[in-house]
């Protein structure tokens, strides 16, 4: 592992201002992540920035109703805090979905945001990778690519984001608030991490030297859920997930929230089903032509067009145990 200094700033301004003038510096949070890549050469930052003690570690209400997640909260706190799981269960679950008790605990809500893809082949300093290292080429393209992307990817990369609490975050249409030398910044979830287009080493909009300081939930409380489908039970990665909630009234469907993880380089909001389902009765038949014209944009890979149907199937299955409708016959 490559020698660094570690630093701990008083505040978010001067942690920012050392960011600007370390050429290469990382900002450390749970370290879950970072320290990983760190040990195998991945990441190789000369400082270390120590930001866990500078952003808020509390969970507060704002005035409209919805709630104020400090960057510093661990995962294991949002999941367990009662206003979450009464209001937000999709991203409580989610967060239960993920990693070890232990991991939870120590990772944060800013880090979980900014954890990097896992795509073998960025793990491998041996391998060629343009998220690793521009230019390269994507050794995931013609290689083990099962579990990666089949929406949104461009021959520059494949690769999905992996994180399963960025996946309700983005149907709960949450903010994220990040604060740089020229001020503050609100950036909406769905905007937040990028497609990989041509410059995949690029996974979100952040620039240089921007800290996030907190995520902001809109008020919200219809039922819903969470569910994610993986090659082992627990301590692994979603093939898909999905994040759902279903608001019914008078017999047809007043809101309705849908967004996809495991699928593609950012989380993955499934606007068009949501416009064809809203005013609609809830019935299985409406669930399975929205899931399908949403995903009518997969282009899958070799070897992962299991994808599709699979998640057609999780989208069907969880709108219809929202509406309380038992035989889905599928
Ligand atoms: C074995 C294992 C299994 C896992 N399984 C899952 C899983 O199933 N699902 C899942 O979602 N996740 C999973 N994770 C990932 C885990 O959730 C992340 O490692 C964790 O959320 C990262 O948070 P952290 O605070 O430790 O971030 P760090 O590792 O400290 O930082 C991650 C990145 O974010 C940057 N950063 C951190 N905070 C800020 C901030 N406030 N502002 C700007 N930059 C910041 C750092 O510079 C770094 O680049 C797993 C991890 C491991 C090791
Ligand atoms: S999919 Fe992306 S992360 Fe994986 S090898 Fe290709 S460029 Fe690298």
């Amino acid at each position: 592992m490559k020698p660094f200094r570690y630093e701990q700033p008083a505040d978010v301004t001067s942690a920012i201002t050392m960011m600007r003038d370390e050429p290469h510096a990382a900002y450390l949070a749970g370290g879950t992540n970072l320290v990983d890549l760190m040990k195998v050469e991945v990441a190789t930052p000369d400082v270390l920035i120590d930001i866990r003690t500078l952003t808020s570690k509390q969970i507060e209400d704002l005035p409209d109703g919805g709630l104020r997640i400090g960057a510093a909260v661990s995962n294991s706190e949002i999941a367990a805090d009662r206003r979450v799981r009464r209001n937000y269960s999709m991203l409580s679950q989610a967060i239960l979905a993920g990693a070890s008790y232990q991991l939870r605990n120590w990772a944060t809500a800013g880090g979980n945001l900014l954890q990097r893809t896992r795509c073998s082949y960025f793990q491998d300093v041996e391998m060629p990778c343009n998220k690793r290292e521009p230019g390269t080429g994507c050794s995931a393209l013609q290689g083990h690519h099962r579990d990666l992307a089949i929406i949104g990817h461009s021959p520059s990369c494949v690769a999905t984001f992996p994180s399963d609490m960025a996946v309700p975050l983005a149907a709960l249409n949450a903010v994220v608030r990040v604060q740089g030398l020229d001020g503050e910044r609100m950036i909406p979830l769905t905007d937040f991490h990028r497609l990989p287009e041509d410059t995949p080493d690029r996974d979100n909009v952040l620039e240089r030297g921007e800290l996030i300081t907190a995520i902001d939930l809109p008020a919200f409380s219809a039922p819903s859920a969470y569910r994610k489908v993986r090659d082992r039970a627990s301590y692994a990665f979603a093939l898909v997930s999905v994040a759902a909630s279903l608001e019914i009234a008078d017999g047809v469907i007043k809101d309705v929230r849908i967004a996809l993880g495991g699928m593609a380089h950012k989380p993955w909001r499934a606007w068009e089903a949501e416009r064809m389902l809203r005013s609609l009765a809830p019935t299985v038949d409406h669930f399975q032509v929205a899931a399908e014209a949403e995903l009518a944009q997969a282009q899958p890979l070799r070897d992962n067009g299991f994808k599709v149907p699979l998640a057609r199937n999780v989208i069907v299955r969880m709108l219809s145990d929202l509406a309380n409708i038992t035989e889905v016959g599928q």
